[in-house]
Parts: structure tokens; sequence; C-alpha cells
């Protein structure tokens, strides 16, 4: 064996042993990426499962709340009507104080229901073509009284007439419902309150501008989360339930779309409900 034929020998030989490494190799990233692929769908099944466990359990108790606050809601109306006797102004204030509380009660045991479905994904969304003027004359009708009883100016610019968005309509007339009614309750008396939609090739975005108390930058992103409330209501009549932000964004994304808000302390904030277009 000449020299030339040792050499040769000697750099198959490396290059296999290269080779039989880089498999090895290979083969390892292969096996973790398997693993970590796997510990992931696993993570995924009991993160599903545990919200299903909890849409389940969100459920009953809902049903359980919901009949004795009936109940209550009922016995104070017989009451109200003095049926079993007249009352005294202190009785009926107390009164008022529950019916308000019962109602409290109901309305965030709704939402609480409402965000458990949605969270688990057991709730059907009918999309259809919707017109957002439409959605914008709605919203004005359901809002009106709140906007009468209070001292703001409300600019609704009509939008343009073809700006259709792939959408639930029922769940975006509620969506803008409680963005416009959040506005109302953090606006003093004198401000502004505007509506108005934007659109690109692909994007529908409804804007509910306010003059408002505004949220410190750092309280932005919180307010979406559950229960979230950054306090002082200028117009509060009822409390809310902190979840109407948090049940909204959810029900954005589950449509395609998003919620997402600019705010400037003390001087007001602006939320932009964005879902996809009709093309
Ligand atoms: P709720 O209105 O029932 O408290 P939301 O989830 O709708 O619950 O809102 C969460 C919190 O976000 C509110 O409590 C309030 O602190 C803040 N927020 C929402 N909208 C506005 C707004 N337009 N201006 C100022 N703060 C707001």
């Amino acid at each position: 064996m000449n020299l030339d034929d040792e050499e040769e020998k000697l750099l198959r030989a490396v290059a296999l042993r290269n080779a039989d490494s880089i498999f090895l190799a290979r083969q390892r990233a292969e096996q973790e990426r398997d693993r970590a692929r796997a510990e992931a769908d696993a993570a995924h099944r009991a993160a599903r499962e545990a919200n299903e466990a909890k849409g389940r359990f969100v459920n009953m108790v809902s049903h359980e709340l919901r009949t004795p606050l009936g109940a209550i809601g009922g016995y104070a109306a017989l009451l109200e009507e003095e049926i079993h006797g007249p009352l005294s102004d202190e009785q009926r204030k107390f009164l008022a104080r529950i019916r308000h509380n019962q109602q409290h009660l109901l309305r965030l045991v709704d939402d609480l229901l409402d965000l458990a479905k949605i969270e688990s994904g057991q709730f059907q969304l009918k999309i259809t073509s919707v017109r957002v003027q439409d959605v914008m004359e709605n919203v004005c009708k359901m809002i009106e009284p709140q906007i009468s009883e209070s001292d703001l100016r409300f600019d609704v610019a009509p939008s343009e007439d073809a700006l259709c968005c792939v959408a639930d309509r029922e769940r975006v007339e509620q969506i803008v419902l409680n963005l416009v009614a959040n506005a109302v309750k953090f606006t003093p008396t004198g401000g502004t309150i505007a509506v108005s939609a934007t659109g690109t090739a692909k994007e529908v975005s409804l804007h509910v501008r306010d003059t408002g108390l505004g949220i410190p930058p750092g309280r932005l992103e919180e307010v979406f989360q559950p229960f979230v409330q950054v306090e002082s209501r200028p117009n509060a009549t009822s409390r809310g339930t902190g979840l109407g932000l948090a049940i909204s964004r959810e029900l954005a994304r589950a449509m395609g779309g998003d919620l997402s808000a600019k705010s400037e302390a003390g001087r007001g904030s602006t939320f932009t409900l964005c879902l996809p277009r009709v093309q």
C-alpha cells in the first residue's frame, strides 16, 4: 500500500466517523424535538382540560346562584309593592340597596358564565357580513338613555356605506356597547365621546374615543384581565364587574380580530376593535 492509499483510507475513516457523529447528533436533536413536542401537547391538553373543568364548574355554580338570586329579587319586588303593608322611607332605601346588589350579582354571574364559555370554546358564533353603519346605529339606540342622562357630547361619525366586517353581529354590538358604556362611566361631565370607523383593504376598525379619566400607561394591558378595575368613576350609577373588557377582547380574537387601547391618564382613552373586512 502506498502513501496515497494510506491517506485515502484515513480520510475515509475520518469521514465515516464524522458522518456517524452527525447522524447521532441529528438523531439526538430529533429525539429532543419529539420530546419537546410531546411535552407541549401534554401541556396544551392539560390546559384545555383545566379550562373545560373550570367551564363546567362556573356553569354549575352560576345555575346554583341564579335561583336564590332570582328569589331575592322577587321577594324584594313584592315588598316594594307594599303587598304586606306600607314601607317607611328607610325601609324603601334598604330595599333599593338589596335590589341594586342583587342585580350586580346577577350581572356578575352572567359575565362569568359568558367568559367561561368563551375561554373553553363552548360558544357558537354566527359569522356573517356585518354592515358597520348598522352596528353604530344600533349601539346608539341602546346607549341613548345613558347618554341623555349624562352631560356628555356624543359624536358618531357616519361610516362608509359599504364598510362591512366578517363577524357575529350581536357580539360586535356587545363589544361596542361595552366600550361606549365604559366611556360614559369614565368621562366627567362636559366631556366628549366619539365613535368612528375606518377600513383598510383587509381590516375594519371601530374606534371609541373619550376625553375621560384615561388609564395610567402601566395599567393599560391589565384592564383586559378579568376583574381588574382602575378606580374612580365619575358617572358610575352601578358597580361594574371588571369582566367587560376581558370578554370583549376574547370575543374579538375569537372572530379573528383584536381589541386594543391607547390612553393618557387625565386626557382620555381610545379603544379600537379590529375585525376582518369583507373582501
Ligand atoms: P368594568 O367597567 O365593569 O369595571 P371593564 O372590564 O369593562 O370592567 O373595564 C375594566 C376597567 O378598565 C374599568 O374598571 C376601568 O378602570 C378601566 N376602563 C375601561 N374603560 C375605560 C375608559 N374608557 N376610561 C378609563 N378607564 C377605563
